[in-house]
């Protein structure tokens, strides 16, 4: 059986993981999974959430996920997902003006109608994943 896992995080604009790791935990649409070398194969869906996957140093690694698919092999996990950043790259700020634009565009709902509340729902649900993993509150 295989010691490791090939972990391969990749978005419509770029590779974000491309590594050997130990372990990985994703947010399955189900409900969150775990994954060790040897895993049976299997195919699910992502929700929004945070992936965490311990590297070949034995250290905790957190990735957003925007939506996406898993495909699980014995050594291999490939993530497709519509975005995801490490917890690194997240940018805060960014994060947090997302949060006020959503947050107000969903106060501004009840008087006028063009808003497009599940829209601002969902960026309001990213934001906070982010702002959440990048402020280091994401610990399991
Ligand atoms: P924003 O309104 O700030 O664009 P969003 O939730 O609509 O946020 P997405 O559509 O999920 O953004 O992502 C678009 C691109 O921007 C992706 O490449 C994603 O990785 C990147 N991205 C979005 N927000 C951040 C962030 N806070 N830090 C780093 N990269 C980000």
């Amino acid at each position: 059986m295989a010691a490791s896992i090939k972990l391969e995080i990749v978005t419509p604009e770029r590779v974000v993981v491309d590594e050997s790791v130990r372990t990985v935990v994703a947010p399955g649409l189900l409900g969150e999974f775990g994954v060790l070398p040897g895993h049976t194969s299997f195919l699910t869906a992502l929700k929004l959430g945070a992936l965490r996957y311990e590297n070949s140093s034995g250290k905790t690694c957190y990735v957003f996920i925007r939506e996406g698919f898993a495909e699980v092999l014995p050594d291999k996990v490939t993530i497709l997902a519509e975005a995801a950043e490490r917890r690194k790259d997240i940018d805060l700020a960014r994060a947090e003006a997302a949060y006020q634009r959503a947050k107000e565009r969903m106060e501004r709902k009840s008087r006028e109608a063009e808003v497009d509340f599940a829209r601002a729902r969902a960026a309001l649900s990213r934001s906070i994943q982010r702002i959440r993993l990048a402020s280091g509150e994401e610990r399991h």
